[in-house]
């Protein structure tokens, strides 16, 4: 009983206070478990209308007796008016809230993750970046248990740290990935380790522009002291020591490992594999230890995924790659012909920087589903361009065209939410078309 949440939680600092939660997804439900157990009212509030209470047996199997409730629809300020403290969930933009939110205290507002961060005296390792997030946060989880470590892997991927923090057994060292719209609201977290793999145009749609974007990602840093490390893309370091990001030691990577990882490839994953030996290094990992984790490590679905052949065309489900350089990244690792599928609600940047990658590899594109008024003008006066309505059209129309040896790739540069309920849905979609036409070839 000497962890830190122990002995916070014998002062009873939430009993009987109102905590507001923000959204009743697997981290919001996760802090009203951990609130309750503190003794906490709580008050979730969610902006979609036709949740349905049910939601609360996910919290606790007694929500009648329990000091919690559930208010759906849109946001009001009087439901943050009398809240002792208010936690976001990772998903909730803050600054769409700013409105409802203009009569609580600043320092009341908190991000899920750096609420949990208040009761951790583990070490933590976090991860930032545009690209390659939840790869390398699960690599790294992977190296630290070859070496014989117990991390715990979550944070915005997987397990909620509210919900680690309702465990028994602590955990060595907290790998944990965290987006920018968690970290645009921090004040106090500060990693051990911290880890900006890379930055390029993204959620455009939401931050005001690059400068607002990168500052969020920055704020990561930002509290670091001396003992802790900072590690970042070596292409940044110029512009990040001029902007005196941290006072933690800094350790720059490129694409300069000789790890051998079949599971990744390309040229971005050596970043990753690079960035991921610096972090796991502090916490003892031989060099020998990790390459044989690295090597070992299997890839993640639907992240340059192949998925199937049909005729000697294979199809690689890269559904994931919601931003265009996650696509630039992808073509790249290529070394045959690529027939492109992009397609799906962009969220920013300019296709034409992607133009030399594409021009290595790509024989055609097959546009599907929404912003082709973004791709088309872009793409056509270099490539032969189609458009079909549906994944499934684009497929079947590239699979005609392609030649043995060719691969079709799935490398939206969107996010998917036109068509689908997200890029797992995308992806499966895929590999069914995939399936099918193998299928149909056999027959
Ligand atoms: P995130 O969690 O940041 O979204 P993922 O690991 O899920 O990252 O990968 C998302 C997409 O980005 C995939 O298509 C993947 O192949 C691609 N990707 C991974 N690492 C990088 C990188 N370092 N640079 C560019 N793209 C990358």
């Amino acid at each position: 009983m000497d962890r830190k949440r122990d002995s916070l939680k014998s002062l009873k600092i939430f009993e009987n206070r109102l905590v507001v939660v923000v959204g009743a997804g697997v981290s919001g439900l996760a802090a009203c478990r951990f609130l309750l157990s503190m003794g906490a009212r709580v008050r979730l509030v969610d902006a979609k209308a036709d949740l349905s209470q049910d939601v609360l047996l996910k919290v606790t199997d007694n929500p009648a007796a329990a000091a919690l409730t559930l208010e759906v629809g849109p946001h009001r300020p009087e439901q943050f008016s009398d809240a002792h403290l208010v936690v976001l969930s990772p998903g909730v933009p803050v600054k769409k809230l700013a409105v409802v939110l203009a009569g609580v205290e600043p320092w009341r507002v908190v991000a899920e993750m750096e609420f949990a961060s208040w009761f951790l005296d583990e070490p933590v390792i976090a991860i930032t970046g545009t690209n390659g997030k939840t790869t390398t946060t699960t690599l790294v989880g992977h190296i630290l248990e070859h070496a014989g470590l117990t991390p715990f892997v979550g944070g915005n991927i997987g397990t909620p740290l509210c919900d680690y923090l309702m465990r028994d057994a602590a955990a060595d060292v907290l790998v944990i990935e965290i987006s920018s719209f968690q970290l645009q609201n921090c004040r106090t977290f500060a990693p051990r380790v911290a880890a900006l793999l890379n930055f390029s145009a993204n959620h455009l749609d939401y931050h005001l522009d690059m400068e607002e974007y990168l500052s969020a990602k920055l704020n990561l840093f930002a509290r670091q002291d001396h003992g802790a490390l900072a590690i970042a893309p070596a292409a940044m370091r110029e512009e990040l020591e001029a902007r005196g990001f941290t006072k933690a030691q800094r350790d720059y990577f490129s694409a300069d490992t000789d790890f051998d990882c079949p599971g990744l490839p390309g040229e971005h994953n050596r970043e990753n594999i690079a960035a991921a030996w610096r972090m796991v290094r502090p916490f003892g990992v031989t060099e020998a230890q990790a390459r044989a984790a690295i090597a070992a490590f299997k890839a993640l679905p639907h992240r340059i995924e192949p998925v199937g052949e049909a005729a000697g065309v294979v199809f690689v489900n890269d559904s994931k790659a919601t931003t265009l350089d996650s696509v630039a990244a992808a073509v790249k690792s290529f070394n045959r012909p690529v027939r492109l599928l992009m397609g799906g609600v962009f969220k920013g940047g300019v296709v034409e920087d992607i133009l030399p990658a594409l021009k290595e590899r790509v024989v055609s594109v097959g546009l599907f589903g929404a912003s082709r008024e973004v791709f088309e003008p872009a793409l056509a006066p270099h490539f032969p361009v189609s458009w079909d309505q549906t994944l499934e059209a684009a497929v079947r129309r590239q699979f005609s065209l392609a030649k043995p040896g060719d691969a079709i790739l799935l490398s939206p540069a969107t996010a998917s939410f036109d068509a689908y309920s997200g890029y797992t849905e995308r992806g499966r979609d895929f590999a069914r078309v995939a399936a099918a036409l193998a299928a149909e070839v056999r027959s």
